[in-house]
Parts: structure tokens; sequence; C-alpha cells
């Protein structure tokens, strides 16, 4: 079957995200999405406790802060540190069990591996829709996915409930984590997407300011 899955999520356990667990399966439902990937930063504990909770298919993932920008780990079970070099990094995605994606590779105003991506990886993400100039951010990362011969993949970004699903994967997979991860391991998905409105991102914007000044 063919799933429709954002890969690219942040909930509150992020500390600049505004999604809830009710937000984010509210939103993945009415986007029409068949599961989301939930990837904050540099921890795993509110991905694994949502997974747990929801019938919903949830990917725990994290998107770590390596030394040289942002990877994504998707199905990882035990935290990846963050500030470790990027080949140190992928072996311990790996070791946990899970697939690496070089997430938002080419974008300004974002940690992005740009020269550090190499075909160990086993995703792009080459659309991101929080990604700026976008048009531009997803050529290049198109070129460089083709280059090296690895999976694209696709995912919003999103921090903040209407942002889900801007940008989603089509995995051709049965609804199991281990069985979407295969896929795309084995590049059995295409992503699809286009970029989150500037009035939607201003508006998150504003809300972030507001929880953090009351
Ligand atoms: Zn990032
Ligand atoms: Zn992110």
């Amino acid at each position: 079957m063919t799933l429709k899955i954002d890969i690219h999520v942040h909930t509150t356990y992020s500390h600049d995200a505004l999604i809830t667990p009710k937000d984010l399966i509210f939103y993945a439902k009415k986007r029409g999405l068949d599961g989301v990937a939930i990837t904050d930063h540099d921890r795993i504990d509110g991905a694994l406790k949502i997974a747990k909770e929801t019938d919903f298919l949830i990917v725990p993932g994290i998107e770590i802060s390596s030394l040289n920008g942002h990877i994504i780990g998707l199905n990882v079970n035990e935290l990846v540190p963050p500030k470790l070099g990027v080949d140190e990094t992928l072996d311990r995605i790996h070791e946990a069990g899970g697939i690496a994606i070089a997430c938002h590779p080419i974008t300004f105003f974002k940690e992005s591996l740009k020269g550090h991506i190499s075909s160990r990886f086993d995703a792009i993400e080459v659309i991101n829709s929080a990604s700026f100039p976008f048009n531009y951010s997803v050529r290049r990362s198109e070129e460089i996915a083709s280059r090296l011969g690895i999976a694209r993949v696709a995912g919003s970004d999103a921090h903040y409930g209407p942002e889900i699903g801007y940008a989603y994967t089509l995995v051709n997979a049965e609804s199991t984590v281990d069985e979407v991860v295969n896929a795309v391991r084995k590049g059995l998905c295409s992503p699809y997407g286009r970029a989150i409105p500037l009035t939607m991102r201003f508006k998150k914007e504003l809300l972030l300011l507001k929880r953090k000044f009351g």
C-alpha cells in the first residue's frame, strides 16, 4: 500500500515548537496523512511516549544537532547525543537500528550539512517546507540526491499544528514503523510538498513570543 507520511514534525518536547500530542494527531488526520515521524531536537522521549499512547502511525525519530549540521534519525529507540561529527552520528543511528536522513541539506537560517552529505546517508530530505529560499534548496538538494544515488524524502519541519503535512513522503509499505523505515532505506518512496506560507510562519512566531512572554 502507499502511505502518506510527513517525516519531519516537532512537538512541544522541542523548545521551539507549539504542537501538542493532541494537535499532532488532529492536524495529521485533517491533512489526510497516514503517519508522521516525530523528530524533536536532540530528544527521543516525547516521540516514544506519544507513539505508545496512540494507534496512529508514529515513527519515533530525533533531529540531532551534529557538529556539522542537523541530521534526522528515524526508528531510533535510544538517544543519539548531539555535538558529534557526522560519521559518528551516522554510526550511532545505524547501531540503534535506525536510518539517517540529511534534513534541509541546503538552506539559510538552519544548521545545514551542505558539503558533509555522503552516500552513507539513507535518504535526503529534498523538500523541507520551512527551507529558505524554497525553490533553490529543493533544486540543489535534488542534485545532491541524484549525484549520490540515495533515496529522496520530504517533510514539513512543522513547529505549529497547521504547518503539518505541507510536505510528505509517499512510501510503498505496510503500516508499521519497521516496514516504513525499510521501504525508505530501499528507496521505495517519493517526495511531495510545498513551502509553508509566510503568513502562517509569522503567526507561529507570534504565538511562540506570546508563550515566552505570557
Ligand atoms: Zn533542522
Ligand atoms: Zn526540524
